[in-house]
């Protein structure tokens, strides 16, 4: 019998784990750090065999093959024995993908992944198309491939995802943008994360589908340099030009799709998610959405009544005239060039936590424009102060959320927007950057009255 070892026992990994038990092979999960006790009472459920808090390497290296979840680093010991004893090492995707019968639409890039598929699976599902959500959001493909029956599936997924790919087809191929993100885990290499986001179209033939951004250098100069290979019906979308075929935004304000032979018109001005960058995920979400046969009424109705994903440029309360966003997920700094360059009021502006080797040069320009302060929240910020001095007039070094909202409440006036978009990891001070969003909200529901100007 085949013997599957299963690397990580998160989600991913618990998914990937029933797949290959249901399909009857010999199954071993194992985990170099203790396993949540939710996923270890459904493995007992499942009666998968596993380990935690360390790798037992005579259980693991005598797999057939290796199923390794997208948080393992290439560089872990137990991945280079793996690799060195030849075992070939796969995603849960790629595995997934072999039982696979439902299309798949599936969204990467550096930024936009979780906005855009859920922006999508909402079209599809408004639609009345049987459809599953996956990858980063709810349960894994891998457990939904083994469990459910649906017709299409809109998955986000990841670089990490993606290096473990090789047959995998989507039928869909959404690329958001690519900027440097992550290059600790390609040998500080942008060309290695590149190939890497690009592995998203491999295996698409003249059947498919590939939607990707006109305004993305890097993605066009890719997209360039490989034509000849490409043989998939390209879909780009751009708010700089005009195209043909795909989606672009006119002086109007009207954002004009033409995709498999239709035309949508989507007023820009009726949209609740602000932004040129929520443009280019309406821009997308709405091809792929055509492509799977959603009419037109549907579409945009749902993309009139969407209002975003939790902790992406939400809007959070106004109070006595001040406005509070919730940014929390912008852990670089493109996606803070977005969040600055949609701000239409005096911004206080609160960044900071484990920098990524982050480039603040290139906020400069958004910055003196828009940020009066800025508030940094973090355990070092003397890189993020350096950066911004001179650039932004106010700058105030705080080290935990109570220690930057007293400051909040003594700066914000009336007319501002208080913005939480840090451009960097959330480690240093929170658990991730969900508990620093809910923090954050809280923070600003008890604001004390009296303080509030
Ligand atoms: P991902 O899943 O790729 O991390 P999210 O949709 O969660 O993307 O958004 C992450 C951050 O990037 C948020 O701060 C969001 O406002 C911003 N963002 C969303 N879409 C885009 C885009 N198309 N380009 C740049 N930034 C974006």
């Amino acid at each position: 019998m085949k013997r599957i070892v299963v690397l990580g026992g998160g989600e991913s990994g618990y998914g990937s784990a029933v797949l290959a038990k249901s399909k009857g092979f010999d199954v071993f999960l194992s985990d170099c750090a203790a396993i949540q006790d939710l996923y270890k009472a459904k493995l007992k459920k499942w009666d998968i065999a596993f380990e935690e808090g360390g790798h037992t390497f005579d259980l693991i290296l005598n797999a057939d093959e290796v199923i390794k979840s997208p948080g393992i680093p290439e560089k872990a010991e137990v991945i280079r024995k793996v690799r060195e004893k030849g075992i070939p090492v796969i995603s849960e995707i790629e595995f997934a993908g072999r039982y696979n019968t439902a299309k798949t639409i599936c969204v990467t890039g550096s930024n936009g992944k979780t906005t855009t598929t859920t922006l999508i699976y909402e079209l599809l599902k408004a639609g009345g198309l049987n459809v599953g959500v996956g990858g980063n959001i709810g349960d894994s493909f891998a457990y939904q491939v083994a469990t459910a029956q649906h017709d299409w599936y809109v998955l986000e997924i990841s670089s990490f995802q993606l290096d473990g790919m090789y047959d995998f087809k989507a039928d869909v191929a959404v690329l958001t943008n690519i900027t440097p993100d992550h290059l600790d885990r390609y040998d500080y290499k942008m060309e290695n994360y590149v190939r890497s986001k690009f592995r998203i179209v491999q295996n698409q033939g003249p059947e498919d589908y590939f939607i990707y951004s006109m305004d993305d250098k890097v993605t066009i100069d890719t997209v360039r340099a490989h034509k000849e290979h490409f043989r998939m019906c390209s879909l780009p979308f751009t708010v700089k030009d005009t195209l043909l075929v795909g989606a672009y935004i006119g002086a109007d304000g009207k954002i004009d799709i033409n995709c498999n032979n239709r035309e949508l018109f989507i007023d820009s001005s009726a949209l609740q998610i602000k932004g040129i960058h929520n443009i280019y995920n309406v821009m997308a979400a709405s091809m792929a959405a055509m492509i799977a046969g959603v009419d037109d009424r549907t579409i945009l109705n749902t993309l009139y009544g969407f209002t975003g994903v939790e902790h992406r440029m939400e809007r959070v309360d106004e109070k006595d005239g001040i406005l509070y966003i919730n940014d929390s997920k912008a852990t670089n700094v493109d996606s803070v060039w977005y969040a600055l360059e949609s701000m239409t009021r005096p911004t206080v502006w609160i960044a900071g936590g484990q920098d990524k080797g982050n480039d603040y040069t290139l906020l400069h320009a958004l910055a003196k424009e828009k940020v009066r302060t800025l508030i940094c929240m973090g355990v070092d910020n003397s890189k993020l102060v350096k950066a911004f001095t001179g650039v932004v007039p106010f700058i105030y070094s705080t080290g935990s959320l109570a220690e930057a909202m007293e400051r909040v409440a003594v700066v914000a006036k009336r007319g501002d927007c208080v913005l939480l978009s840090p451009a960097c990891a959330s480690f240093d001070l929170f658990k991730n950057y969900e508990e620093r969003g809910e923090l954050f909200k809280e923070s600003v529901k008890n604001l004390p009255a009296k303080q509030r100007k």
